[in-house]
């Protein structure tokens, strides 16, 4: 019979160790829903253990795409980028620039710095590519406007 307190008790003690190691890990963030001008508040509670993110919880979105947007913002966040890059020859001396579509959070700033290297030589058409999978994100820097050459 004391065999098995001692055991029960040994269970109970790493029972509480998890649950306490669990809570050491788990995160919380709030957002505020850009999806539609409702702006919900939405909040999340996610596990992060050497930079694997999973979602517990999330709580507050009016719909599942907001729910599906919280997630997004925690597991893998990605900003479509705009900007301007140099113009070489050009009426304009810049041209201003996005990515064709959004990179990851943690590209943004490799990504502006190889932009503000680069120049482009006149004339620049709406449209065209400027920089082709920039820093291997799998997005293209586009010229959102036309500069044309200086002759
Ligand atoms: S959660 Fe849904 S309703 Fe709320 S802001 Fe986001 S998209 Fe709009």
């Amino acid at each position: 019979m004391r065999i098995l307190d001692e055991k029960a008790e040994l269970e109970l003690e790493h029972d509480v160790l998890e649950s306490k190691m669990e809570s050491k890990e788990e995160k919380k963030k709030r957002f505020v829903c850009v999806v539609c001008p409702m702006g919900c508040a939405i909040d999340t509670k996610y596990a992060d253990k050497d930079g694997e993110v999973k979602i517990k919880e999330v709580s507050g979105a009016e719909c599942s795409r907001g729910k599906v947007y919280a997630e997004l913002e925690v597991t893998k966040p990605v900003r479509t980028l705009t900007t301007t890059m140099r113009v070489i020859g050009g009426k304009k001396k810049l041209v201003p620039v996005k990515t064709s579509k959004p990179v990851p959070k943690n590209k943004i700033f490799a990504c502006m710095e190889e932009i503000n290297r680069s120049r482009v030589q006149a004339p620049v058409y709406v449209g065209q590519v400027l920089i082709k999978n920039i820093q291997n994100s799998g997005a293209d820097v586009i010229a959102t406007y036309e500069v044309e050459a200086w002759n």
